[in-house]
Formats: structure tokens, sequence, C-alpha cells
């Protein structure tokens, strides 16, 4: 059967459809700097990305991009790689995984970027600039003095500045041969507009005279952010390049590289996502927003290895990753329907870039804590249970799941986190130690210390000490006497309860039992003086 034509002809044809596949399959790559935590605006390009690629069957990678030693921090790396774990977003190929296009590690691979620097400086591409970093900072300041338009080493400077576009070949091998540091600079076109297709801006266009010349690769040995991305994405074989608005300047000068490395036909599609704005007012969601409203900006909690400072994260806050995640998909994307929770499978199946905003999305601390409720509402109680349990034994208290299992239907839809299950329940397993003074100021007069000797005295005779028994009794002798019923409530809670929180005090009271709800009223009568 080998050797009939039929059979070859079809072993062609699958051999031909599978290089096809190769060629055309989705890759995507998110590309970190380890410079700090990872704000949510990068979990949700990271986000996209992998939605991107599992819809299209593609393979999503992991690269991170240190080449700014600079703005190297240590512990920045891990966190990323942990923080995208915790959402449920993972990769084909990266740092932590490995692949075929390792290292996947910028820092790594600093050789491979020397030769496409040396190559676009000998096509005539770049240039080397041997201005020092004092007499860029002196021209700086000259323009700033003179009030002109702020110094850039472009198209009009480079004429008179220090690089080999002007210098002599003599001087310039000089300058190389006794190791004078240098920088490669992109050779920015004279009178051109660089276009390119973007995916949700669509065509975008630029005035290269606007562009400055900018470095390549650096006197330290490493290439910048903008030579180091264009080799890898090309290397890595990405299609199509996913990230943040922010980098949408950059990318002219991207389209210049991959042109001038003679890969045009290589270049991936652009996809510049919108900006996360702050809740209120106008501009890009910092950390200190999340401050100033108490929200995280960051996925997990993050301790600053430098000055110990911590900032707060989603994962620590009690958030479950499935609502962050829901959260983050619609800060930008939208269905087309009125479906606000979906599942990551759902997301993939439903996510498009058709659908993505040009916009930025405000943050909304509300809506994520909605999420959470939703995501909580689906669990069952026992599931609660666990899950308080385990939050209540990091906090050295140890209660029993049956234990738990009795309260937490009757307080679980009132809260959206799993912890504040327990600031609606503390109370049915220990006695208040203090209680509210504001409420009691508001709310104590000189009846009250009676009033709630007369409740007592009425409970401690009750004879059905159930919700049903309990209610239908103090009701009808609250109206039998003519008293107010909520200047006979709120007291009563307040002394069982410490505060105004919790379900139905009837139901707090039948779960406390006869005895403890007389010793509770009995110890507040003494300690609260009016
Ligand atoms: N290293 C860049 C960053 O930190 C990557 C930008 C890109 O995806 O091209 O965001």
């Amino acid at each position: 059967m080998e050797n009939e034509p039929w059979f070859l002809l079809h072993t062609f044809a699958v051999k031909l459809i599978d290089k096809y596949m190769e060629i055309n399959s989705v890759r995507v790559r998110f590309a970190p700097s380890p410079t700090g935590p990872l704000h949510i605006g990068g979990v949700r390009t990271a986000l996209y990305n992998y939605l991107f690629a599992r819809k299209h069957n593609g393979s999503f990678i992991l690269r991170i991009e240190d080449t700014d030693q600079t703005r190297f921090v240590p512990g920045a790396e891990e966190y990323i790689i942990e923080a995208l774990t915790w959402c449920g977003i993972n990769f084909d190929e990266g740092v932590h995984v490995g692949g075929p296009y390792a290292s996947y590690r910028q820092s790594e691979r600093k050789e491979i970027y020397h030769r496409y620097a040396k190559q676009l400086v000998n096509d005539g591409f770049a240039y080397y600039a041997f201005d020092t970093v004092d007499e860029i900072e002196a021209l700086r300041k000259q323009t700033e003095k003179a009030k002109e338009k702020p110094f850039q080493y472009d198209v009009h400077t480079r004429k008179s500045l220090k690089n080999s576009l002007v210098l002599d070949r003599k001087t310039i091998q000089e300058l190389l041969d006794s190791h004078a540091p240098y920088a490669i600079r992109l050779r920015i076109p004279e009178n051109e507009i660089i276009e390119l297709n973007d995916l949700i801006r669509g065509h975008v266009a630029v005035d290269s005279n606007l562009l400055d010349d900018k470095v390549l690769y650096k006197s330290d040995g490493m290439p910048t952010y903008h030579l180091a991305n264009v080799v890898d994405d090309f290397l890595m074989q990405i299609t199509h390049v996913i990230r943040g608005e922010e980098w949408l300047p950059s990318a002219p000068m991207h389209v210049l590289l991959y042109r001038y490395l003679g890969i045009e036909d290589k270049m991936p599609q652009f996809v510049h996502l919108p900006l996360l704005l702050k809740p209120d007012g106008k501009g890009k969601l910092s950390k200190r927003d999340g401050d100033r409203l108490g929200f995280p900006v960051f996925p997990l909690q993050w301790k600053d290895p430098k000055t110990g400072e911590i900032s707060s994260g989603y994962r620590e806050s009690g958030f479950y990753p499935e609502a962050f995640v829901n959260m983050l998909a619609l800060l930008g994307w939208n269905p087309g329907t009125t479906q606000e929770c979906f599942s990551l499978e759902e997301l993939v199946e439903n996510f498009s870039f058709d659908r993505v905003s040009k916009s930025g999305s405000k943050f909304d601390a509300d809506k994520a804590r909605w999420f959470n409720q939703q995501y909580l509402r689906i669990r069952s109680f026992e599931e609660l249970a666990e899950q308080l349990k385990s939050w209540l034994q990091q906090r050295g208290i140890n209660l029993g799941l049956d234990k738990l299992l009795r309260v937490i239907p009757l307080v679980a839809d009132r809260v959206s986190f799993v912890h504040e299950l327990w600031d609606q329940a503390w109370f049915f397993f220990f006695r208040p130690e203090s209680y509210d003074s504001a409420l009691i100021k508001k709310r104590w007069t000189s009846d009250t210390s009676e009033h709630l000797l007369w409740v007592s005295k009425l409970l401690a005779t009750a004879p059905d000490f159930t919700y049903e028994g309990l209610s239908a009794l103090v009701k009808e002798q609250i109206d039998e006497r003519g008293l107010h019923f909520g200047s006979i409530m709120l007291p009563l809670r307040i002394v069982l309860v410490g505060s105004s929180v919790g379900p139905d005090l009837f139901v707090i009271m039948q779960h406390l039992g006869r005895e403890e709800t007389l010793s509770r009223i009995e110890i507040a009568i003494e300690k609260i003086k009016y």
C-alpha cells in the first residue's frame, strides 16, 4: 500500500496541510518585564492573549523581558508566574515550562540580539552613537533653558552629533578599538509615513520625522526593549502581538525593524488593548487609586523587597480567581449579550477582538465585589464551610464543619466573601466583648435597661424557644403593651451580637438557645451603663 500512487499523494497532502497549519497556527506571547508586581492591566493583557490562543488552538508563550538591568526587581518573575497560575492562565512554552525556542528569558539571549544589531549597522539601518550620557543630558538642559522643543536624537539633530553617520571611518574604528562606550541607534528614515494595521485600532499612520532614533543596543551589552522584542517575536514565530495601548507609539519603530531586518513578510498582526482607567476621573488606573479608594491593583499581595512595603492582592483579599478573571475579561471586552458570568471555557468560546472596545474601561470595585458574590453563591454550603474553616484555622480559630454548617445557610446570602461569613456569624460562637458605642449613644434611652429586663423575663418563660415561637410571642407582647418594636429589638441585637450586624434576631436567639440568650442580656445590662 505504501507504494501506491494514491497513498503517496495522500501522504504528501497530509504533510502539506501540517506545514500549512504550522505556518499559520496562532502563536502569541505575554512578555512582561520583571520590574515589580504585575498590575491587573497586565493580567488582563495576559488573559486576552490566553483566550485568543486557546480559541484558535494556538500556542501561548511566556517570555521574560529583562534586558533593562536597572529596573530588575528580584522576585518579580516568580510573582508573575504565581499570579497567572492562580488565575488559571497556563502556558505552552515559557521560562518556567521550557519549549522549542528556549531560552525564554531575554537576558540569556544577549548574543542573538548583538548579531541582529550588527546586521542593521552593516546594512546602514542603524548606527553607532558615541555621545555620552552627560553630553546628551547637557543638550537636554540647553533646550529646556532656551524653552525650545525638548531635545530628541532624530533625523534633524543626528547630523550634528557624535555618531557613525557623521564621523569619518578612521575615527569610528579608533573609537571602537579603544572600546569607547557606544549605543546603536535606529536610523529613522526622513519624510516617510509609516503605516500599520491594528486589529482594534484599524489603520495607524505616523510621520517618521516625529520619531526619535531609538537606542537598539546599549553600551552595557544589552539590547533595548525594541530590538529584543522584535527579534524574539520573529524567532519565536509570533503571529499576533497583543499588548497594552501604551506600546502603540513603539509599533511604527517595530514595523521599520521588520523591514530593515528583511523579515517584513513575517511581521505579526498588531493588537493594542485599551487602558484600564481610574474609577473616578481620567487616566490610567494606578496603585495610588487602589490605595486611595481601598481596592487592590495587584492579583497577589506583594512585598517590596527594598522598602518592605506591602501592597494588597485580590487573592489575599478573598477573591475567587474565577471571579477576578471574569471581572477582568469584561473590562474592555463585551460578549454582545447581557450575560455577565463566564467561566474561563466560556470566555475562550466567546472571545474575539471585534468586541474589544477602542476606548478605555473604568475599573469598578463594586462590580468586582459583585462578581465574587456571584461565584460565592454557586458554592454549596459544604464548600463554604470548608473554606471558612480553613480561613479560621489560619487565624487560630478551630471550629468543626458541622458547627459552621449550622450557621452558614443563615448568612450566606448576605455576603460577597468567605471572610464576610465570619463578620456575620462569629457571635454564634463567641460572646461579644464590646458593644457598638456609637449605636448605644444614639439608641439607648433611660427606658432601655427596663425594656431589656422585660424582654428577658418574657424569653425566660417562652414556651417555644424557636424562631416561629419567639417571633410570634415577642411581637404580640410588644403590641399588647404599646411598645415600639425598634426600641426593643435594636438594643436586644446589640446586647446579643455587639452591633447591628447579622441575620434575623429570632433566628439568632433560636441558635443561641435560651440559656445563652439570657446570660448575654444579663451581662450586657451590667456592662452598658446609660
Ligand atoms: N516588555 C514589555 C512590557 O513590559 C512588553 C510589551 C510587548 O508586549 O511588546 O510590557
